[in-house]
Parts: C-alpha cells; sequence; structure tokens
C-alpha cells in the first residue's frame, strides 16, 4: 500500500515558522507580500496591518476616509488680533 506522495516540486515558504508550500515563486512571492510582508501603519493613529485594503478600510471606518478628500483639507488657523 504506497501513500499518495507530495508533489515534488512544492517548496516550503521561505520564513521561519511557517508552514505553507508553494507551487511556484509567484505564488510564494504573493504570501510573503500579504503574510510577511511590512505592515501599514495608519498615518492617523497606531494602527497597523499588513493588507492595504484593511488599512483603507480602518481609515474609512475609524477617521472618515474618503479617498484624497482628506488630503486637501485643510484646517483654517483663526488669527485673533
Ligand atoms: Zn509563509
Ligand atoms: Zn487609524
Amino acid at each position: 500500500m504506497a501513500l499518495p506522495q507530495e508533489p515534488e516540486d512544492r517548496r516550503p515558504c521561505t520564513i521561519k515558522d511557517c508552514d505553507k508550500h508553494f507551487c511556484g515563486d509567484a505564488e510564494m512571492a504573493r504570501h510573503i507580500g500579504e503574510v510577511h510582508g511590512e505592515a501599514k501603519r495608519c498615518e492617523y493613529c497606531s494602527y497597523t496591518t499588513k493588507r492595504s485594503s484593511r488599512l483603507r478600510a480602518h481609515k474609512e471606518k475609524k477617521h472618515d476616509y474618503k479617498g484624497d478628500l482628506l488630503f486637501s483639507y485643510k484646517p483654517v488657523a483663526r488669527v485673533s488680533s
């Protein structure tokens, strides 16, 4: 009785302590970017995430972020004379 063999071309993730395996470099590169990539940080608070889509969702929810509108908004400094 022979056990089904693992395909030879599947390679383990290059990151230590990760047990994922991949068929190709592109697949692994995407995984590393998503799972082991550098965290993106919210400009408005200390929230961090590795997924830019999640960061955007966070900003929309927590900071009322609407695309580039927030960047063009500048509070008007009131000068009292
Ligand atoms: Zn991994
Ligand atoms: Zn934030």
